[in-house]
């Protein structure tokens, strides 16, 4: 077993800032360079491997790392059987078939017969088999949305996160044949041999995760007004409540959920709570 664990990450593309912002965000103190290769991380035994976010699941399935992240779509498409130990919530997309807008075909079932370019031959295989549709499944490396323009296939497979791309090329998505986000992959004889390490990454990354969503929220209030403004504040933790100097008084301290935050703060100050600050938290662990 070696010292020191590898983790391999993408080295270009766009899964690169969201997963370096990750890492640090965690406490992982490394440097970049030029992302070639190896950087070893100062404060843990740990390496990070910069490779093609293609290469991450060779990477990892060869147990040249012992874990990687990439996307589940890439993951799928290799075909081979790693177990995700962590789904990351970035570089979320989804995997959708798409046709000229101006074509005469409403559902999948219409494409029978139809040729369909994809750079994700594998899963669209195996999606039109499952559907007994046979289709010619034409590879593509990349430019996959201009081939029903070129003439090269009838329809797509590719990956939509907004949709914007499709619309710019005059294509129209029928369905989804994936949903997508950045995972974090194990070498299952590191997990086997080493499952507390592979516990601490999970635990660490995870808690940054959680915390992205949260705001720590805190305000004064007249202690006669506690019913009131526990009874707006969610569920998620209880809050803390602090008696202040000044007599009558409380500071009522709690994390809620970003997305509650524009919500809230008007209802909160209607009844009765005072100097409130909203505040980001670096890292949740429950
Ligand atoms: P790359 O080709 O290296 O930029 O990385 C592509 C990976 O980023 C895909 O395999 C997905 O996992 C992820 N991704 C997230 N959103 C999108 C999108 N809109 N288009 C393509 N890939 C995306």
């Amino acid at each position: 077993m070696r010292d020191r664990l590898r983790l391999a990450i993408p080295n270009k593309g766009r899964l690169v800032e969201p997963t370096l912002s990750l890492l640090h965000a965690s406490g992982l103190v490394f440097e970049e360079h030029d992302r070639s290769l190896v950087s070893q991380v100062a404060n843990q035994p740990l390496d990070i491997l910069f490779v093609r976010t293609g290469d991450v699941v060779e990477f990892v399935a060869d147990g040249v790392a012992d874990v990687g992240i990439t996307g589940a779509d890439i993951l799928a498409e290799a075909g081979r059987e790693l177990p995700i130990i962590a789904r990351l919530g970035y570089g979320r997309c989804r995997l959708a078939v798409a046709v000229p807008s101006d074509a005469p075909v409403r559902a999948i079932e219409d494409l029978a017969g139809q040729r369909v370019a994809t750079s994700h031959p594998s899963i669209t295989r195996s999606f039109f088999r499952e559907r007994n549709l046979p289709v010619e499944v034409v590879p593509l490396s990349g430019a996959v949305e201009v081939a029903p323009r070129l003439g090269l296939a009838d329809a797509i497979v590719d990956l939509v996160s907004t949709g914007s791309t499709l619309q710019m090329n005059g294509l129209r998505a029928i369905g989804d044949v994936l949903a997508s986000e950045a995972v974090l992959v194990a070498d299952p004889t590191a997990q086997e041999q080493r499952p507390a390490d592979l516990d601490s990454i999970v635990m660490m990354l995870g808690s940054v995760l959680a915390a992205r969503s949260r705001k720590y929220l805190m305000m004064n209030a007249p202690a006669t007004h506690l019913e009131e403004l526990e009874g707006l504040l969610p569920g998620l933790e209880s809050p803390s409540v602090i008696p202040l100097a000044h007599a009558g008084m409380i500071a009522i301290h709690s994390v809620v959920g970003a997305d509650e935050v524009w919500g809230l703060l008007p209802r909160l100050k209607a009844a009765g709570a005072s100097g409130i600050l909203v505040l980001p938290i670096e890292k949740i662990l429950p």
